[in-house]
């Protein structure tokens, strides 16, 4: 996996009602979870990589999307400095796929490459109808939150830096990639909403890994979650709130 170890320091830019069964199949109809909205950022071997920007302000959100709460602390900007992190150093983006809800806040990271996977960035320019608004799609009338970015497309697999690789990993999102990160405590998976929290790689009554309910193909889904458990020593769930129990990992 290389030599380089890096830390990942995940950064909460607010909180998400969901319904559970959106994020964990077939589990507590009728309930909802309070959800963080994460960026994760990775410094290691002179590298600053952010995996994922976050989400739109608390007025885009509530009216199209989910209620979602907001702290004068968890800007964005204010969020990233209080954490010490200068978004104008990042030297790379990589965004695990294009909902709403991973791609705000670009503009603040200045000098970076931006990485997106190429079948994602088609699927979000025409989703079928049950993904447009997750996507904020064109086709919905929306212009999506990345319009002015200048991505570098990516196809399947790669290694972004020594210790660092970056799967692809459809199931949720067609596109999705996942980074698999060498750290001095084994190597971490940022599964982002493939497994949104702990309680899908506990799984439940119909199995264990269990997916959400949003998702592009289940069979590469589970194909995805089979990879995952192979390579990975450590998983962190995309929204899971105990994720924040811990300023760093690794
Ligand atoms: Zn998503």
């Amino acid at each position: 996996m290389g030599s380089t170890h890096y830390t990942i320091t995940p950064v909460s830019v607010g909180t998400l009602t969901i319904e559970r069964p959106q994020f964990v199949w077939g589990a507590g109809w009728g309930t909802e979870v309070q959800s963080p909205v994460l960026m994760f950022y990775v410094e290691g071997g002179g590298r600053r990589i952010m995996v994922d920007t976050g989400c739109a302000d608390p007025a885009q959100a509530v009216k199209y999307h989910k209620p979602f709460v907001r702290k004068p602390e968890e800007e964005p900007a204010n969020a990233l400095k209080r954490a010490g992190i200068d978004p104008t150093q990042m030297d790379t983006v990589l965004c695990t796929h294009l909902h709403w809800d991973h791609c705000y806040n670009q503009e603040l990271f200045t000098k970076a490459r931006f990485l997106v996977q190429r079948v994602e960035l088609q699927y979000a320019a025409a989703p079928y109808p049950i993904h447009a608004n997750v996507y904020e799609a064109p086709t919905t009338g929306m212009t999506p939150a990345y319009s002015k970015t200048k991505f570098e497309v990516v196809d399947g697999d790669f290694e972004l830096a020594d210790g660092f690789q970056v799967l692809f990993a459809p199931g949720h999102a067609p596109g999705m990639q996942c980074p698999l990160i060498s750290t001095a405590k084994g190597t971490y998976y940022i599964a982002g909403d493939n497994a949104p929290l702990y309680e899908n790689l506990e799984g439940n009554k119909f199995g264990r890994p269990i997916p959400g309910m949003i998702y592009a193909d289940l069979g590469a889904y589970y194909e995805t979650f089979r990879r995952m458990e192979r390579v990975a020593d450590h998983v962190l769930p995309g929204h899971d709130m105990k994720v924040l129990d811990q300023v760093r990992y690794g």
